[in-house]
């Protein structure tokens, strides 16, 4: 009997739980008094882990009730190439992901490489010379600001005539309201809204603060193109934002893992079609771009996606008890209510970060022997240090920690594609720590 229960240090453990802890301690070499800090943490938090959980059910019925009002079937997964004319597969897959983000349309494509590929499509599709972008939430993801134009770059916004403003959030890193008022002029066309925190020190933005900024915005100008930069979020919450149009990354949540490359943009028809205006050719529109085979992993992924999201955000919050017992600043914190699957903890130092990101490979499915080391990775204005051994390239669905190598040395974790290889990854990159002397347990 496996599961046959036993007593010991007046603990009931299952048979599985040793068996757990021996592999833990003989294969993975952790620290069995960091096990038992593991332990406590997920103790803690057993509340939190039924609500993702009930989160991740009720998306699993969404992206259900999705498929099956439109009907998809084996014929949708054949796939084209070429120029991708007629391809009913891909049309459905549209559908159902503008079906499950609740707007009118939406492109999902292999031929957008990145979440900033999406988002500078949506951007460039919907801007013309004159015309002024605004971001409503302060800085923008480190990538972005040579798309802006921030960043002197060939190609940027800035060279297309487009300029650009920025309202800076409060010290508390909420959105100045009277800031966003006072920088809307009549050549703002969009405001943009970044939901998840990326390298920077902040709160994500909820579901519910997006949409009361998008409410600001569309009260002081009814015209405006409330844009959304969702990476990370999908699937977080049970509603997405309400925003006229949002986009992100298949290498994230909503490809689930299983989604090889892609981006999607989502909203109203519109600007989603002004968006695949710029993907493709003006006149082509949407009517082009083959899905070359993508199609099931496209689907498949969308359709595991609320439950590997699920997992992502108990691995998150795990790594945030983890941490704020051993006294490391973390945010958010285990018991805050989460709108995307990063979490940000604080170190003491670089040695702490390059040990932890260490331990966290060491753990992965695929590169586990590999040493990460800090990179100059295009798009980004420091060294920056990825540990990563993921199926798909650069996947942060997968489970991942990233820290740009400056001042306040902070990592950023996030995704695992279950729950166990997430916590797992936390308690290696913590015996890295404790192995290399920065921990004292
Ligand atoms: C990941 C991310 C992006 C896009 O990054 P890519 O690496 O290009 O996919 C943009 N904004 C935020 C907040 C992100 O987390």
């Amino acid at each position: 009997m496996l599961f046959r229960k036993y007593k010991r240090c007046g603990i009931i453990i299952s048979v599985t739980n040793k068996k757990i802890e021996e592999l833990l301690t003989g294969a993975f070499g952790i620290s069995k008094k960091l096990q038992r800090i593991g332990s406590e943490a997920e103790n803690g938090l057993k509340d939190k882990l039924e609500e993702y959980k009930n989160i991740a059910d009720y998306n699993q019925l969404k992206v259900l009730c999705a498929m099956r009002e439109n009907r998809l079937s084996e014929t949708h997964f054949a796939g084209t190439t070429g120029y991708g004319y007629n391809d009913t597969g891909r049309e459905a897959l549209e559908r159902i992901y503008s079906d499950v983000f609740d707007c009118e349309s939406a492109l999902v494509r292999p031929q957008m490489i990145s979440g900033t590929h999406a988002i500078a499509t949506a951007l460039f599709g919907n801007l013309r010379y004159g015309d002024e972008l605004l971001s409503v939430t302060g800085r923008p993801y480190d990538t972005l600001l040579k798309v802006i134009g921030q960043t002197p770059a060939k190609g940027s916004l800035a060279e297309h005539g487009v300029t650009y403003k920025e309202a800076a959030l409060t010290e508390d890193g909420k959105p100045d309201f009277d800031e966003i008022r006072r920088l809307i002029t009549a050549n703002t066309k969009i405001a943009a809204i970044q939901r998840s925190k990326g390298y920077a020190w902040r709160r994500s933005f909820t579901v519910e603060e997006i949409n009361e900024i998008i409410r600001f915005v569309k009260s002081i100008r009814k015209d405006m193109i409330c844009f959304v930069d969702n990476c990370y979020g999908e699937f977080c919450e049970t509603e997405e934002p309400k925003a006229d149009i949002l986009a992100g990354s298949l290498i994230k949540n909503p490809g689930g893992g299983l989604a090889p490359v892609g981006g999607y943009i989502a909203g109203a028809e519109e600007y989603v079609y002004a968006a695949a205006c710029r993907l493709n050719t003006p006149g082509a529109g949407r009517e082009i771009g083959p899905t070359l085979g993508f199609t099931t992993p496209f689907l498949q992924g969308f359709f595991l996606a609320p439950q590997i999201v699920g997992g992502a955000l108990g691995g998150a919050a795990f790594a945030a008890a983890v941490f704020e017992m051993l006294g490391y600043p973390v945010l958010p914190k285990p018991e805050e209510k989460r709108t995307d699957i990063v979490q940000a903890v604080q170190m003491k130092n670089s040695g702490e970060v390059l040990a932890f990101c260490r331990g966290i490979q060491k753990a992965a499915p695929v590169d586990s022997f590999v040493t990460p080391e800090p990179w100059e990775m295009p798009g980004y204005d420091c060294q920056v240090v990825m540990a990563a051994g993921a199926f798909v390239q650069g996947s942060s669905i997968e489970l991942s920690a990233d820290a740009p190598l400056r001042e306040p040395y902070t990592v950023f974790f996030q995704g695992g594609l279950s729950y166990m290889h997430a916590k797992t990854g936390v308690l290696t990159g913590l015996n890295e720590m404790l192995k290399n002397g920065f921990l004292v347990i």
